[in-house]
């Protein structure tokens, strides 16, 4: 295995190289930089892609990659790493989830692949990502680090797709498994949020490469214990394809299937019953709402059996604001 190049950077074998790689223009004269760290293992294996920040405000994922190829020995990997910590610089300097250039094109950019080089910022990055990056690269597996957005929180969780080439989704279903999350989303249509055909992870299958995606906690501030639990769910990913030692095998996860939202008929502000992760049970009551002069005015209950799958952390809720997701396998 020679050189591992990717634009203007080059990790020799057995080396660590970090770099950036130039994205889109801007108004200011100034090109996006994307980091990169290149990891070019001594042994032969695999590419596999890391990415984190798509939304800029979650720094948990951001650190987890920063941490797990803090964790990887080019000495003994097996294979090559591809990791970009920020893969949205833009969204990540103002700390917000999404790009606010241009207000007329704001798009959730998690949600524009397979992306567009002709289409505005947000599909752009996404190509490059895609195509320039993971694409250009060889990859074989990509693993994609988020968080809750800002006001909503999750227990560790790794979402999978279900759909594409039976190869490549078996493999991305085997490494969820060992990731070490609490719960596992297998995304297969009924999964609400997970199944948009836009995502990466699901984009990834059909293509035939193998892909995960986790949520780790909240967005802002950002929390070790979380970043902790990425980091060690990315080791043990590369474990199982043979990159790094064997690693002890995590707890089962809670499989879930499907997604439903619990929005609020009231407004006000939640006393939570319940903590993200935990199972309920149809009928079980979530929160309880306060209006604004101190009054209860509503109790809104689980529609299912089922595990909490997000909370909305805020508290102050709109008539029609979501409260949580629950999961049911
Ligand atoms: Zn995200």
């Amino acid at each position: 295995m020679s050189g591992f190049r990717v634009g203007n950077t080059e990790a020799p074998r057995g080396a660590r190289v970090d770099g950036h790689y130039d994205s889109v223009e801007l108004v200011d004269g100034t090109r996006v930089q994307v980091p990169l760290i290149l990891i070019n293992g001594q042994h032969d294996g695999p590419t596999v892609f890391i990415g984190g920040g798509i939304h800029g405000d979650e720094v948990n994922g951001v650190r987890t990659v920063i941490d797990a190829a803090q964790a990887i020995d080019p000495a003994t990997l097996h294979g090559r790493i591809l990791a970009v910590p920020v893969q949205n610089p833009i969204a990540y300097r103002a700390r917000y989830r999404l790009i606010t250039l241009n207000q007329l094109d704001q798009q959730n950019t998690h949600r524009c692949f397979p992306g567009n080089p002709d289409g505005d910022m947000s599909d752009r990055i996404c190509h490059t990502i895609l195509e320039d990056l993971i694409g250009a690269s060889g990859c074989a597996f990509a693993i994609d680090c988020h968080t809750g957005s800002t006001g909503s929180r999750y227990p560790s969780l790794v979402f999978v797709s279900t759909q594409g080439p039976e190869d490549a989704a078996r493999k991305s279903v085997d490494a969820a498994m060992v990731f070490g999350a609490d719960i596992v989303v297998k995304a297969g249509g009924t999964a609400g949020v997970y199944a948009l055909q836009s995502m990466l992870h699901m984009v990834a299958v059909q293509r035939g490469l193998p892909a995960i995606g986790c949520e780790l906690g909240t967005a802002l501030p950002a929390e070790e214990r979380y970043s902790t639990i990425g980091t060690n769910g990315v080791l043990n990913v590369l474990a199982q394809l043979d990159m790094i030692p064997a690693r002890p095998v995590p707890p089962k996860p809670v499989v879930i299937e499907k997604i439903f939202e619990v929005r609020v008929d009231r407004a006000g502000i939640a006393d939570y019953l319940i903590k993200p992760g935990q199972p309920v049970t149809q009928g079980q009551p979530l929160a309880r709402l306060i209006d604004i002069f101190g009054k209860v005015v509503a109790e809104p209950v689980s529609p299912v059996t089922g595990h909490v799958v997000t909370r909305t952390d805020w508290g102050s809720l709109n008539e029609g604001d979501r409260i949580c997701r629950i999961g049911t396998a």
